[in-house]
């Protein structure tokens, strides 16, 4: 670049002139080649210097929003970042209208509302032209001298205004380019951040937030040749109840609260999925067998303490199925074993851990070969109660019945018995419609015996602990005792153990509403399982039945006297009868009756019975005093 001289070395403008025009000329060679942004700084800078100017800009220029945005704006020696302005409304009518701005000074007295000119007085401003002749820029030396020459150095924006034109034309296309390749990449990588998003929920668990069964799915492919691991799959024992009486917000949190503790436990080399529902699912990542009961006893531990939810403490129990991968050719295998192992373990009453075995593969082809006989036997009427008379020692007669189920097939004769039958019915949640066809039946019939003999016989009925879930089971019972027209005080409902250790306070709940209604509650084989003394007192019970396997030896051990006279204390205590069931001998009869016991209920009095013969158990009440007979009749 030449060197520039300032006007005051010139003795006229014309000559000052000619010395701009040479030497822009030579500058022009030096800017054909640059394009762009590089155009624009070149341009800049080698006008403010040959112009002696103290500040030189390029933008472009949006008439209608009266704002622009340089492209380069050199002074001080420097290139400023490039900004967007408000053009003068005065300024700017200048330029569009294709007007040249020319002042050697007195620039604040011309545009006194633009502020940012205040230390400038001389300007010379000229319109850039796209090829349609349309105003798209400017160009704007400042001087803040005042410049007296100024048309000579407006000549020189005039030999160049052509190519700062296409210039600015190119290089908004460029721009707006750029822009749309900015917001079109953003618009990418906000889409890909969605896709990855969306591909992250879909392995995710909405409620937990761990891997879900897709997840699962996934990482199977490495796991299926490593036969030596395991999985287990827990679930909740009594998440229905808790989602019913909190409210499902409720029931999320437990369920977050679960797997938050489960994961921080930290259990080694294990990985925790969020099956369905109330399961999760907890794959042995070490290939060490044996290793999977230390750590499910780990897991036992973390349910001991309740979990918090939404301010209140919840007690939940788990049940849990094992599976051993090598005992499966494909994990689809090891997910249906470890599936029937969980349901085992709900079905031998929860709060439990039950390991795979392939016997059980047979014994689920049975289920369904059983279910859908039992769909069959509902159809044509096949379940109906016997009953087993229960006697009183002390009035020397009977005084109610118990209603068992019975499936009696086409020969007259049971398909299956209850042990057999039942577990299905509950699995497949046949019970529920069983249970409620037992409910009538028996409280039909006793009312029409009772009528009969001007009797006041009352009537036990089990109730499963799935008939518990069904949310109908209370307005269905009051509709039938309305319907029937029978004293619910004759009713009472034999409940088993399991059923409120797992779901103590819901069904606490259903047993105070069976309560109010004015039926007595049985607690059923009492002394297996779950005993504790301390149910009796939390729940309204009216009895308690003393299990078959006390009464079996009461004769000969002192343990099971000494659990008995224990029981009849406390029984008395809160008042309380008792029923001993399972009574097969004389002997037994005769030591329960002289310890004390209210009930005796046995094969030694009476099998339970089919309805037809039961109308002779009443007819007997006159002849049964004085001595204790025995019911000749056939077996149950
Ligand atoms: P459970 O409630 O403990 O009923 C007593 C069972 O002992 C009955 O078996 C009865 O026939 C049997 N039994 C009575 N006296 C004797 C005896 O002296 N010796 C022997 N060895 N057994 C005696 P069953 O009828 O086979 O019923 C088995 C279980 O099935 C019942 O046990 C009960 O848990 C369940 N069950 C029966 N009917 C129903 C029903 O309608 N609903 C529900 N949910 N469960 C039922
Ligand atoms: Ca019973
Ligand atoms: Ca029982």
């Amino acid at each position: 670049m030449s060197v520039e001289i300032s006007q005051s070395s010139f003795d006229s403008e014309k000559d000052y002139q000619r010395h701009l025009e040479k030497t822009w000329n030579d500058d022009v060679d030096a800017l054909l080649p640059q394009q762009g942004q590089s155009y624009f700084n070149q341009l800049t800078h080698r006008l403010t210097r040959l112009l002696h100017a103290d500040r030189v800009f390029a933008a472009s220029f949006d008439l209608e929003l009266n704002y622009g945005t340089t492209i380069a704006d050199y002074y001080d020696g420097e290139f400023w970042d490039n900004y967007e302005f408000y053009v003068p409304e005065t300024a700017n009518a200048i330029l569009a209208a294709g007007k040249s701005i020319v002042l050697g000074d007195g620039l604040r007295n011309k545009f006194p509302e633009d502020g940012s000119l205040g230390s400038y007085s001389g300007m010379i401003a000229q319109p850039a032209y796209d090829h349609d002749n349309n105003v798209i820029g400017m160009i704007v030396v400042l001087f803040k001298e005042t410049f007296s020459w100024v048309h000579a150095a407006n000549s020189i924006l005039d030999l160049c205004m052509g190519r700062i034109g296409s210039e600015m034309m190119s290089f908004y296309k460029a721009r707006q380019l750029n822009d749309m390749n900015h917001q079109l990449l953003r618009e990418l990588a906000l889409s890909n951040q969605l896709k990855e998003e969306l591909s992250r929920l879909a392995y995710v668990d909405r409620i937990t937030g761990l891997p879900n069964r897709e997840q699962f799915r996934v990482d199977a492919k490495m796991y299926e040749n490593l036969s030596d691991h395991w999985i287990a799959m827990f679930g909740l024992d009594c998440f229905k109840p808790i989602n019913e009486s909190m409210g499902i917000e409720a029931g999320d949190a437990l369920l977050r609260e679960i797997g938050l503790r489960i994961t921080r436990a930290d259990l080694d080399e294990t990985r925790l999925y969020k099956w369905t529902g109330d399961e999760y699912l907890l794959f042995g990542l070490v290939d060490q067998l044996g290793d999977e009961e230390t750590i499910l006893r780990l897991c036992d531990e973390l349910f001991d303490e309740p979990f918090d939810v939404n301010g209140s403490q919840v007690h939940v129990t788990r049940s849990t199925g094992v599976s051993l991968l090598k005992d499966h050719d494909v994990i689809d295998g090891a997910i249906q074993g470890v599936c029937i192992a969980l349901q085992r373990a709900k079905i031998r009453g929860g709060n439990r851990t039950v390991y795979y075995d392939i016997s059980m593969n047979k014994t689920d082809s049975q289920f369904y070969k059983v279910h859908s006989m039992m769909q069959d036997g509902i159809s044509k009427r096949q379940f109906t109660p016997y009953y087993q008379p229960i006697y009183d020692p002390r009035l020397e007669e009977y005084t109610g019945y118990e209603a068992l189920m019975r499936w009696i097939g086409p020969a007259g004769k049971p398909v299956f018995f209850p042990d057999q039958f039942i577990p299905i019915a509950e699995r497949s949640g046949l019970i529920i419609a069983l249970g409620k066809e037992m409910i009538e039946t028996s409280i039909t019939d006793i009312t029409t015996w009772n009528a009969t003999y001007g009797l006041k016989r009352d009537l036990a009925i089990n109730l499963s602990p799935l008939q518990f879930h069904d949310d109908d089971l209370i307005r269905d019972i009051e509709k039938i005792i309305s319907k029937v027209g029978v004293d619910p005080n004759l009713i009472k409902f034999e409940i088993t153990e399991s059923l409120f250790v797992h779901e103590g306070d819901y069904v606490l709940g259903k047993l105070e509403e069976l309560k109010n209604l004015g039926f007595r509650l049985s607690l059923d084989d009492f002394g297996t399982g779950y005993s504790s003394l301390a149910y009796l007192q939390k729940y309204p019970f009216d009895i308690i039945k003393i299990d078959k396997c006390f009464v079996d030896d009461v004769v000969t051990s002192k343990k099971s006297k000494a659990l008995i006279k224990a029981v009849l204390l406390l029984a008395n205590d809160i008042g309380m009868k008792i029923v001993a069931e399972g009574v097969e001998t004389e002997d037994q009869a005769h030591c329960l009756s002289m310890m004390g016991i209210d009930y005796l209920q046995g094969y030694h009095f009476s099998r339970p019975l089919p309805a037809v013969d039961i109308l002779a158990t009443y007819a007997d009440h006159v002849t049964m005093k004085g001595e204790v007979k025995r019911a000749n009749f056939l077996p149950g």
